[in-house]
């Protein structure tokens, strides 16, 4: 299978998406609501789900979707102008948007991981786009647990190459591209080889919580990575590895949260743009990633996101360290 018409409607969806958040940062300081588990939800997080999810359902009718947000909160009368406030930013894009639409397209994102299914996070690293940090929109398509497409918009990173945010597509064997978000041509991605001394750095969350720096620095330090991490919000750390400008990305398990388990959506993207790329990903342990449990990676722990060339020097450095 080609993907074609898969990569084209998700390639559309991320960049109607990405242009509603920008919206949403350039017009308004986004109000974050507080979900159930205390992380935080904006206009932009509802609107850019709306937008991906209403496109699939259009498309993929018997496609599920696992996304991360859903309109139970949205529902509630008492945040009937903030479901206004989404349903402005949809209909801009889609003129024919109504509030009750609006919430319908988000739950489709209510979907259960299936043989086929897609997993969106509508902006990952909300937190980072709170800040006026790194963010990105990250949707993938998953088959028999394994990904078949991803695509990773990143309005914030610029890598020097574009002003206006950069798109990360992947389609299994069929290679990783980079193309402004504005447009442009799509060109191959790569990630480093061994002898690149000067990109030998590594990525990480800026969000302590997330992960665990001390470790992460040991392991970083014990494989011959000298320079100091760059900190970035977001799947865009996988996107800084599949495009050269990072060899590892550690995200290991926070002593304050050792038995979190990672979410489908915080993950799939990257780790098929950074495979097609000529990464490896695989969890601390050295175990593939398994997509195939639920929506999370219940059999996984940790995340090691690398060049290749690395790869088995940075899982030994762990079990050591
Ligand atoms: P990042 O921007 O890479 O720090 O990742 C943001 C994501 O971290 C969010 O989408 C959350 O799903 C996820 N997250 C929340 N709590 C934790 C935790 N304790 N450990 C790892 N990831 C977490
Ligand atoms: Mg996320």
């Amino acid at each position: 299978m080609s993907y074609e018409k898969e990569k084209k409607i998700a390639v559309e969806a991320a960049i109607a998406a990405a242009q509603l958040c920008e919206k949403v940062r350039g017009q308004m300081v986004p109000e974050a609501i507080e979900k159930k588990d205390r992380s935080p939800v904006t206009v932009a997080d509802f609107g850019s789900q709306a937008l991906i999810c209403r496109a699939l359902a259009a498309n993929f009718p018997n496609d599920p979707v696992v996304g991360e947000e859903d309109a139970a909160e949205l529902r509630q009368p008492e945040m009937a102008e903030r479901l206004e406030q989404v349903t402005g930013y949809v209909k801009a894009i889609v003129p024919e948007a109504t509030s009750a639409a609006v919430t319908d397209w988000i739950d489709h994102g209510n979907g259960e991981v299936g043989a086929r299914y897609w997993t969106l996070d509508p902006i990952d690293g909300t937190k980072g786009f709170l800040r006026g940090d790194q963010y990105a929109i990250a949707l993938a398509l998953v088959e028999n647990g394994e990904i078949k497409v991803g695509v990773l918009a990143c309005p914030a990173l610029k890598l020097d190459l574009a002003d206006t945010g950069l798109m990360f597509v992947a389609v299994r064997g069929q290679g990783a591209t980079m193309v402004p978000l504005a447009g442009g041509m799509p060109q191959s991605i790569k990630v480093v080889g061994p002898e690149d001394n000067a990109n030998l750095r590594f990525v990480e969350s800026v969000e302590a919580s997330h992960g665990d720096q001390s470790l992460q620095s040991a392991v970083a330090k014990a494989v011959g990575i000298t320079q100091a991490s760059a900190r970035m919000d977001s799947q865009a750390k996988y996107a800084a590895v599949a495009s050269g400008h990072a060899a590892l990305y550690l995200r290991l398990p926070s002593p304050k949260s050792p038995n979190y388990r990672e979410k489908i959506w915080d993950h799939a993207a990257g780790v098929i743009v950074v495979e097609e790329a000529g990464g490896r990903v695989t969890d601390m342990h050295g175990n593939p990633l398994d997509f195939s449990k639920g929506a999370k990676l219940v059999d996984n722990q940790g995340v090691v996101v690398s060049n290749g060339a690395i790869h088995k020097t940075v899982l030994a450095a762990l079990v050591e360290t």
